[in-house]
């Protein structure tokens, strides 16, 4: 196969993945969230649909970094991935994998904070923020301009970081889970979690729908780290007049 065309079908099979993996994520807390909070999604169709148009675009942008990259993984020996003759000692997975996520999250911190300029929001943000309130389909509805500078994080990290598949494979999970649950319109995690001294320091549901809600704060991706340092963070929002009304509805 000529060359060019290896790298394209790479990054169409990597496309391919991402939004199955949407699918099958997304729709799954999306019927979680029916039976936990009938009603919730009411009246969402037309926005649900949006979300659904603009995530599938996003998995689109998102293979292309990941499908190059993992075509010169295979063919080129790119990238610091772990090589199975030179195996990485067990307790760096932890760190390798608390390492991404610290990173990842300073850049979507910083970027999100950019895109929340009024111009950029504009042309750009204003798509993920058109989700009002967001639901579990919202975790990829970004304009290409937003869904580009998301793709190229972990791209780039594999060469920077070392790290194990086994690690990659936890990184990507937190990142599609954490990414659906923040945006599904309530918690999956106990109260102690997210209200308890564990919860000061990371993001959940109640913290990113306070963003959707204020604009002007919390833009941090995991931690709350950014934010606290920053004096952006505006604590956590509060679900149960959404959750009344929902249930209210559903009646
Ligand atoms: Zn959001
Ligand atoms: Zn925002």
């Amino acid at each position: 196969m000529p060359l060019t065309l290896a790298i394209l079908a790479s990054a169409l099979a990597m496309s391919a993945i991402v939004a199955v993996r949407y699918l099958v994520a997304s729709g799954a807390f999306d019927l979680a969230t029916r039976a936990k909070h009938p009603g919730l999604y009411r009246q969402l169709g037309p926005q649900i649909r949006r979300e659904i148009g603009w995530s599938l675009a996003s998995a689109l942008i998102y293979g292309i970094p990941a499908g190059v990259v993992a075509w010169g993984w295979q063919n080129r020996g790119w990238t610091l991935i772990e090589n199975p003759a030179h195996p990485l000692p067990l307790w760096y997975l932890p760190i390798s994998v608390l390492l991404y996520l610290a990173a990842h999250d300073t850049w979507f911190y910083w970027t999100h904070r950019w895109m929340h300029r009024p111009k950029l929001f504009r042309i750009a943000h204003a798509v993920h923020h058109a989700s009002r309130p967001p639901t579990a389909w919202a975790a990829m509805a970004f304009h290409p301009i937003e869904a580009l500078s998301g793709a190229l994080v972990i791209p780039a990290l594999v060469f920077v970081i070392p790290i194990s598949l086994p690690g990659l494979a936890i990184v990507l999970s937190v990142m599609t889970v954490m990414g659906i649950t923040n945006h599904m319109g309530w918690e999956i995690f106990p109260r102690a979690v997210w209200r308890g001294p564990l919860g000061g320091w990371l993001i959940t549901a109640s913290h990113h729908q306070k963003h959707h809600e204020a604009y002007n704060g919390n833009y941090g991706l995991y931690f709350r780290v950014w934010d606290r340092l920053c004096g952006t963070d505006q604590g956590l929002g509060d679900f149960a007049r959404a959750h009344a009304k929902a249930a209210s509805s559903a009646r």
